[in-house]
């Protein structure tokens, strides 16, 4: 398959959000929606993939409804999702604090921090339902910080100018996936949930144009089974590993949704990938992960760079008059607490200009000395010990002593499935929800609120909206291995995974990856230009090729086998890449993660260019042709784009 150039096809849009107020939108929905009564439910079976905060809380919540549930992950327990190394926070619209905040306030922040990227009705919708995730949480005994007279405490995180972000630590995601995971304990202990760990979808079955059923892989056991239901929900996480180097988990990867996108469901904005600013700067070849330190930091910690080139003297022995804390200095409203995809740019435009500290010239200084001086080595020890011990554990620098080096690393993909206000992907009754899907961050989510997204489509949105679809379908005809559609996807598979093994080369699945990765990291990471992308895309296909033609799996297909886990995962990585480059290209405009050189202001910053690109890019996969464009146009009829400012 080669992507050379795209088609352009029918425009596409979210029939499910109604008209009205936005404020009122997500009531009308669920009024309109269907229900199912509560004893047929358990005549409806529903698989869930992925065990994340997104798919352990849709998981429960469907069992606590009466669904019959099977559930899956990869990781020996639905604990150990990605989600749990979340560690900064939630965000909400309590206004605990009394500085402002408004479920308005979030719905505004939310759709500008996206750079005007995301669907106005989603993103409201994500606003009102942030109040009642906490609620769940705590009634569910997550312990989130507290302030001395026991309200939760909160903390600020970038692209805002209120305190909305509730945390447990440095451990928020870990104590969230914990309730969640609880939850969904409750269910398995009562046979509602049938949950099938370590063990991988490699294929969406479809039949008769609707999805019903997977095929999977026990990870253990190399036995390949089918598994059937009235409907599917992909709560598979991001793709940020097609970088090789990421902050994700290694095993975190892209094949259920790139699969689910062969099979017909489109895929969004594959192009619009979050750069952390605040990740620990690579040290080598050697490594193959990098560590996040959560953006919290930024609440307190200082970044700056020495002003003068090439000034490598030790962080000590610069005087304060000569160093440039440029945040604080280009964008003195938010300072350091400026968006992801802004603080990013900053950082890779100081260390170009030469100013970089640390090995390389690859860092910038988070410098905690002044809050040390101000609360106390003891209050920023509280507030964020962990990720200092992290740090020096991973660095072997005390933060406490000397500031930390940071640099930034690709972190999360704003990129998804497209789905519909019900979440519903295009291929139906096949969903998508948290990370896997496209839908409320627009080009650049702000932070702490992938952990508010996740959990508001499992625990709220999801469970009120496939009702409808299971009530419009009630009585689907049982699908069966002998089916023809399960027969080509089953050999399909098998086919795939017997090459992978037969193949014999003298390439680890590794060196491709990280082949791949650079490349991507080079030419469609933190800046794009036409030249760059195309360079990828013309050289995408001959790593392709030679992976089918040097590829090395030891072993067999009937056992553990990891390299064969991960060479499947590269299959789908490197028609993934090609996707995102596409994307990228026909994008000729900067808007939040995705910085095009080519389309800027006169001082540098990002030009969005909404009379050509206002529009969420859903492609559709076109069996060895070029893939189909439909652009789903987007209105604001409530926060009207502007240039974002944070000065
Ligand atoms: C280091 C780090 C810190 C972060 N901190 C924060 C934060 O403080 N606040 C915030 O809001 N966000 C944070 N994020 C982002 C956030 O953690 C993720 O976006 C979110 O947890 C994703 O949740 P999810 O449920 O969609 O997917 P995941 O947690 O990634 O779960 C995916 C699940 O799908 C399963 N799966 C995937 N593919 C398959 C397959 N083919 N077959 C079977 N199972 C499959 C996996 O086993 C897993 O159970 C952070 C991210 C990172 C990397």
């Amino acid at each position: 398959m080669n992507f050379a150039d795209y088609a352009l096809g029918e425009p596409i849009t979210d029939t499910k959000a109604p008209a009205g107020p936005v404020a009122e939108r997500w009531d009308t929905r669920r009024f309109e929606a269907k229900l199912v009564n509560p004893a047929n439910r358990r005549k409806h079976r529903v698989i869930v993939v992925g065990t994340g905060l997104a798919g352990g809380s849709a998981g429960a919540t469907l069992a606590e409804q009466g669904y019959q549930v099977v559930q899956f992950c990869f990781q020996d327990s639905p604990r150990r999702a990605h989600s749990i190394a979340a560690q900064g926070g939630i965000n909400a619209a309590k206004n605990y604090r009394n500085d402002g905040d408004s479920v308005h306030r979030l719905f505004y922040d939310t759709v500008k921090g996206g750079d005007f990227r995301a669907r106005e009705s989603n993103v409201h919708r994500l606003a009102q339902i942030s109040v009642e995730i906490i609620d769940q949480c705590v009634a569910q005994g997550v312990p989130f910080a507290r302030e001395y007279g026991g309200l939760l405490d909160t903390r600020s995180f970038g692209g805002v100018q209120v305190s909305r972000t509730f945390y447990a630590r440095g451990q928020t995601g870990q104590q969230l996936l914990l309730g969640a995971y609880q939850a969904l304990s409750r269910q398995i202990a009562a046979g509602h949930v049938e949950m099938h760990a370590r063990t991988e979808m490699l294929d969406l079955i479809v039949v008769d144009g609707r999805a019903r059923g997977i095929v999977a892989r026990d990870l253990v056991t190399g036995e390949i089974s089918t598994h059937y239901a009235d409907a599917v929900v992909l709560a598979t996480g991001g793709y940020g590993n097609v970088f090789y180097l990421s902050t994700n988990a290694m095993n975190s990867n892209a094949t259920a949704v790139w699969r689910a996108h062969r099979r017909g469901a489109y895929f969004a904005n594959p192009c619009f990938t979050q750069i952390h600013p605040t990740c620990i700067p690579r040290t080598g070849d050697h490594q193959s992960k990098l560590t996040l330190m959560s953006e919290s930091l930024r609440n307190d910690g200082r970044i700056w760079v020495p002003k003068a080139k090439g000034d490598t003297r030790p962080a000590a022995e610069i005087p304060e008059d000569e160093r440039d804390y440029y945040l604080e200095r280009i964008y003195p409203s938010f300072g350091n607490l400026v968006p992801r995809d802004i603080a990013s740019r900053a950082a890779k435009n100081v260390c170009d200009e030469g100013r970089g500290v640390g090995p390389g010239g690859q860092g910038v200084y988070l410098d905690f000395a002044d809050a040390i001086r101000r609360m106390g080595r003891g209050a920023v020890e509280e507030k964020y010990g962990n990720l200092f011990d992290m740090y020096e554990r991973i660095t072997a620098e005390n933060p406490y002593e000397v500031p930390m080096r940071i640099y930034p690393a690709v972190h999360y993909t704003m990129g998804g499935l497209w789905v519909d206000y019900d979440l519903q992907t295009t291929v139906p009754g096949l969903f998508a929800i948290g990370e896997a899907n496209f839908s409320d961050h627009g080009a650049n989510r702000l932070g702490a609120s992938a952990l508010m997204q996740g959990l508001a489509d499992g625990y709220f949105v999801l469970p009120a909206t496939i009702n409808d679809y299971l009530a419009r379908h009630p009585h689907a005809e049982p699908v069966t291995d002998d089916h023809p559609a399960v027969r080509e996807v089953l050999a399909e598979t098998e086919d795939r995974l017997a090459l992978l093994l037969s193949v014999d080369g003298d390439r680890t699945p590794d060196s491709f990856h990280r082949e791949l990765g650079e490349l991507m990291w080079e030419h469609c990471g933190m800046a794009r230009t036409e030249e760059g992308l195309r360079e990828a895309l013309a050289r995408i296909p001959g790593i392709r090729e030679e992976f089918w033609r040097r590829i090395k799996v030891p072993g067999t297909g009937e056992e553990f086998n990891q390299s064969l886990e991960k060479a499947n995962r590269i299959v789908d990585y490197l028609e993934l890449a090609e996707l995102m480059c596409l994307d990228a290209l026909h994008r000729a405009e900067s808007c939040g993660g995705h910085f095009r050189e080519e389309s800027q202001t006169p001082d540098g910053e990002a030009a969005r260019r909404d009379d050509e690109f206002a529009y969420a890019a859903a492609w559709e996969f076109n069996d060895g042709a070029a893939p189909v464009l439909h652009k789903e146009e987007l209105t604001f009829e409530y926060v009207h784009p502007t240039q974002r400012s944070y000065a």
